[in-house]
């Protein structure tokens, strides 16, 4: 069997969320491993919730992050179309097929009915389903109303009794008691399937082995289940991955931690780390260590590792891990990243002569810019106010010193001697004066890269 994997993103977000880059990692991950193919589906049938420009952005944002896929609506493939709103009428049949063997069953309810009822349900502290009025409509009575214009949608008709079971690789057996599987919707009214009669249709007939996807979709694979055998196919193999968590442990969310992939590439994360620290989510590298690469991670990956402890995503962690990858770069490399990363705007040379002196402080690209900024811009903004007598201080210090770091650093201790002031206090002074900030790379060093004439430029009163 040829290991096929997905991801089946819906266009519903600004962006790649950042749990759906994490599923696409493990779903890439594990094709890799395989010798198969990993590809991207777009579920485009909630046409309510559809954004504009929402599927190209998550393509590029699978693209930074260095997880490509073999097929997908920009690539194309054998079993295109990829994109659910180009393949209506296959479902409409599938559909169609199902009321032909009684597995599903038109439903002519208002919206206002299946209101009162679910309000019902609330109050009577049921949990919320269609109570299957339509279901007890007979057959032709119920074509004949299809065929007048009557307007409908399609159910999937559970079974009333026994039990719907699968495994899951990672989780082992899951059952559900067919009394509380819905009667979901499969058709809308609007000709669009809902997602359980698109996601079974499409995995079937891309040939998706494996799915692999969040544990949210737990509760919806019986009903994906009963449409596999009610349409005589072959099951896949089930993965659900556990939710990505904030620090409280409740469900990733915007309200509590960046969740949109352009948010990292922004701010100056390296794709490969944050590739490295998704991984450490859901799964862990058999001899423990933190740091791998994604080939590391192929060589060494099997579902069975994948984690069900709810993982914690922690900025901090990532941060920590993304500063690391920065330094583990020869000059070269590292510079032209940050070359690019400001769209050129700060010579080469110059970016690599800064490096040794902020590395050490760096976590994310974009703090690049407010370490070591002064090298290229005099502050227009200063964190403390300098006094104005320690800065003629440390100008006369200077203004007639060998621009070398043990000069300056004799010079200005002698200068503060003589007038009874505090070196710490000058050269703090003398920080703030060029730099704006209480806090930055090793000062003397960054003077002699900054050069004379800009030194003393900004030390003026
Ligand atoms: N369209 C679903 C989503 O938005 C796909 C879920 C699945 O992987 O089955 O994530």
């Amino acid at each position: 069997m040829t290991v096929r994997t997905r991801i089946a993103p819906s266009p519903t977000g600004q962006d790649l969320h950042i749990g759906n880059a994490y599923t696409a990692l493990i779903n890439y991950v594990f094709a890799k491993k395989s010798g198969g193919q990993f590809i991207i589906r777009i579920e485009d049938t909630d046409r309510t919730r559809f954004i504009e420009g929402s599927e190209e952005r998550i393509l590029s944002s699978l693209e930074w992050l260095g997880i490509p896929h073999a097929e997908g609506p920009d690539t194309g493939g054998s079993f295109a179309p990829y994109r659910q709103s180009e393949r209506l009428s296959l479902y409409l049949g599938f559909a169609n097929k199902l009321i032909e063997s009684s597995h599903a069953y038109y439903c002519f309810c208002t919206s206002e009915r299946l209101e009162i009822m679910r309000k019902d349900q609330e109050s009577r502290k049921l949990p919320p389903m269609y109570d299957g009025l339509c279901k007890h409509i007979p057959k032709e009575e119920a074509q004949e109303k299809v065929d007048e214009g009557a307007r409908y949608v399609i159910r999937l008709d559970v079974p009333e009794t026994g039990v719907t079971n699968f495994i899951d690789v990672v989780r082992g057996e899951i059952s559900f008691e067919n009394t509380l599987i819905d009667d979901q919707v499969l058709l809308k009214s609007d000709g669009y399937p809902t997602y359980h009669l698109g996601v079974v249709v499409d995995d079937h007939f891309m040939n998706i082995s494996h799915i692999i996807r969040w544990e949210e979709w737990i509760s919806s694979t019986p009903k994906h289940i009963l449409l596999y055998k009610f349409f005589g196919w072959d099951l896949p193999v089930f993965a659900h991955v556990s939710l990505l968590r904030n620090p409280d442990k409740s469900k990733l969310s915007k309200r509590k931690n960046p969740v949109w992939a352009s948010w990292y590439k922004d701010e100056g994360y390296l794709p490969e780390a944050v590739r490295n620290y998704l991984a450490t989510m859901a799964w862990a590298f058999p001899d423990g260590r933190d740091i791998f690469s994604t080939d590391e991670m192929i060589a060494a990956f099997t579902l069975e590792r994948l984690q069900t402890t709810a993982p914690v995503f922690s900025l901090e962690k990532l941060r920590w891990m993304n500063g690391e990858y920065l330094r583990s770069y020869q000059l070269s490399a590292i510079s032209q990243k940050l070359y690019e990363f400001y769209g050129k705007k700060y010579p080469l040379e110059m970016i690599e002569k800064i490096w040794p002196l902020v590395r050490d402080r760096m976590k994310t690209m974009k703090e690049f810019e407010s370490l070591a900024g002064f090298f290229f811009m005099a502050p227009k903004e200063y964190e403390i106010e300098v006094q104005k007598e320690l800065l003629e201080l440390v100008r006369n210090a200077l203004i007639s010193c060998e621009w070398n770091h043990d000069a300056m650093e004799t010079s200005i201790r002698k200068e503060a001697d003589s007038k009874g002031q505090k070196p710490k206090d000058v050269f703090m002074t003398l920080r703030v004066a060029v730099t704006g900030k209480t806090v930055g790379p090793p000062l003397l060093e960054s003077l002699e890269l900054l050069g004379k004439d800009k030194t003393l430029s900004r030390l003026v009163i």
